[in-house]
Parts: C-alpha cells; sequence; structure tokens
C-alpha cells in the first residue's frame, strides 16, 4: 500500500499555531504516514517532532523552510532530510534570524508612523519560537483591530508597496543550496506558483536551482490550482525535477489548509520520495 505524504508543514517555532508534537499527532488522525516539519529558517522543533513521531508511529522528515533572495524577490526553498545539528545549517540559520530580528524592528518602526505603535513587542509576544515572521505582525494587529484577518493585514500594511513592507535581504539561492547539501539534506523549490513569476523568470529559476544541484519541484502545494499543479508538473519534467507535495499548513485557523488533504501528484511524476536523493533506507512506497 502506497504511503501518505505531506512534505511541508510549520509548528509554533515558526509561525504555525500547533506545537511541533500537536502537529505530529494532528498529521497521524489525518492519516499522514510520512511528516515533513519545514519551518521557516529555524530547525528548533525537529526534536520534539521527531519524539512526538516515534511515539505515534509516524515517519517524521526534519526539514526547514529557506527565505532566499532571488532576483530582487522573495523565493522559498524547502530543504528536506536535513541534519538539524548541522553547523553550515546553523550558522545560515543564525544569519537569516539576524535579519528577521533587524526587520522586525524596521517593521514596526514603519507601522508605528502609520499611528501602530508597539508592534516589534506585540509581534513578539505572538511568536513562540526563535523567529518573529510577518504573520506575527499580521495576528498583532488582528488582536488590536487594525484589520479582521492576517489574509487582510498583509494587504494593507505587509506587502510591496504597503506601509510596513520591508524588502527582503535573505541568503542567496546558491548559499541556501549549500546549507541545505551540507547538512546533508536534499532541496525544494516551494510553492512555485505563488511567486507570480512570468514563465521565462519560472523557467530561469528553476534552471539555476537545478544546476545548483535541486532535485524537486513542489508540484502539489496547499495553496495551488489543479492548473497550478498540472502546470508545474509539466516543469518539473522538462527540467527532470523529481515532485513534491505539502499543504503548507500553519493551524486550524486556516480551515482550507489541512495536513495531508492533498491533490494527487500527477502520473508523469517522479515522487521526490522515489527519486536517487532521497535517503534509501526510508524509500520504500
Ligand atoms: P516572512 O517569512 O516573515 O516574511 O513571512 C512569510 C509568511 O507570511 C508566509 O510563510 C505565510 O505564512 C505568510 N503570508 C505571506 N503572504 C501572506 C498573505 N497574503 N496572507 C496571509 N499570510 C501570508
Ligand atoms: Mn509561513
Ligand atoms: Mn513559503
Ligand atoms: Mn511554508
Amino acid at each position: 500500500m502506497s504511503r501518505h505524504y505531506d512534505l511541508h508543514a510549520h509548528s509554533t517555532a515558526s509561525d504555525g499555531t500547533l506545537t511541533p508534537g500537536e502537529l505530529v499527532a494532528r498529521a497521524r488522525t489525518r492519516g499522514v504516514d510520512v511528516l515533513a516539519l519545514t519551518d521557516h529558517d529555524d530547525v528548533s522543533g525537529i526534536a520534539e517532532a521527531m519524539q512526538a513521531a516515534e511515539a505515534q508511529g509516524i515517519e517524521l522528515v526534519p526539514g526547514i523552510e529557506l527565505s532566499v533572495t532571488w532576483s530582487g524577490m522573495t523565493v522559498h526553498i524547502v530543504g528536506l532530510h536535513v541534519d538539524p545539528a548541522c553547523e553550515r545549517l546553523l550558522d545560515g540559520i543564525r544569519r537569516q534570524q539576524a535579519f528577521r530580528h533587524w526587520r522586525a524592528a524596521e517593521i514596526a518602526r514603519r507601522l508605528e508612523k502609520k499611528g501602530i505603535p508597539g508592534a516589534a513587542a506585540g509581534a513578539r509576544g505572538f511568536a513562540n519560537g526563535p523567529i518573529v515572521s510577518r504573520t506575527h505582525f499580521a495576528r498583532y494587529l488582528v488582536a488590536q483591530g487594525h484589520a479582521d484577518s492576517v489574509r487582510e493585514v498583509f494587504k494593507r500594511y505587509l506587502v510591496r508597496g504597503k506601509p510596513g513592507y520591508v524588502a527582503g535581504d535573505w541568503a542567496s539561492l546558491e548559499e541556501v543550496l549549500d546549507w541545505i547539501h551540507a547538512a546533508g539534506g536534499l532541496a525544494v523549490v516551494a510553492h512555485p506558483a505563488r511567486y507570480r513569476l512570468t514563465a521565462t523568470r519560472l523557467r530561469r529559476l528553476l534552471g539555476e536551482f537545478r544546476e545548483l544541484g535541486g532535485v524537486a519541484l513542489e508540484v502539489v502545494s496547499g495553496s495551488h490550482s489543479r492548473d497550478e499543479c498540472r502546470y508545474m508538473a509539466e516543469l518539473a519534467g522538462r527540467f527532470e525535477l523529481a515532485a513534491s507535495c505539502g499543504s503548507d499548513y500553519h493551524g486550524p485557523e486556516q480551515p482550507y489548509v489541512e495536513l495531508g488533504r492533498l491533490q494527487a501528484l500527477p502520473a508523469s511524476c517522479l515522487p521526490v520520495w522515489q527519486s536517487p536523493a532521497w535517503p534509501a533506507a526510508r524509500g520504500a512506497a
């Protein structure tokens, strides 16, 4: 019988709302056999998730979702099967977190100019782990009555062209793939349809990614439409990339995304867990 994979999910170590243990328990309830924990720029939830997965009899893939500045924009690269103790990866994480720290102060400064004081401490109050993300700012602004939903805060304050927007200054694609590979992991381009890239730019990204040793494209994502999945499957084939699937779950507050609730990978795809880069002992389908 084939196993059920969900290879992209967040916990309270970044901007998810379930602890790593709660996330694993929910994944099991939802019929997930193999779950990857992929917190933004952080691996501190992995130990707890591993323990919970062992206790509950599901397989946990240690992962991370790293922010990258590529061609003037931010893209996300998921690393799967990374060693969370790898020093090169941890150095990289420290650098990303230093930028997050600086950016949080800068976002708060800009929001203050717009009449919203105290957002730095407010956002930190919503963060349970080491990273402060825009999601934490959004939750704080909703709690303060500045908007009705997280989505609305992003639209009004936190995206490009809005008062609280600060451009990303993340690591390069080359650096991030180097950290993932140093940690023994394999790299996946996360939710490729979310970047709204032109076909030409997306092909350039995938070409560079493959050249740097990246192995998979997240063909199926909780945020992809059927058409987007089909298009990404075709691109994966063209660039000889394996296909990954992940819900990008952040917690029960977003009921339209659920752990393990994913479209099937198109038949033309090579599932990343069957690719030669996947640790062999765990690759049995
Ligand atoms: P950051 O890495 O701190 O810049 O935050 C990025 C995170 O914000 C993403 O991983 C999503 O969880 C969330 N996010 C980004 N855009 C939106 C949006 N338009 N609506 C809701 N959440 C968003
Ligand atoms: Mn997120
Ligand atoms: Mn992402
Ligand atoms: Mn994500």
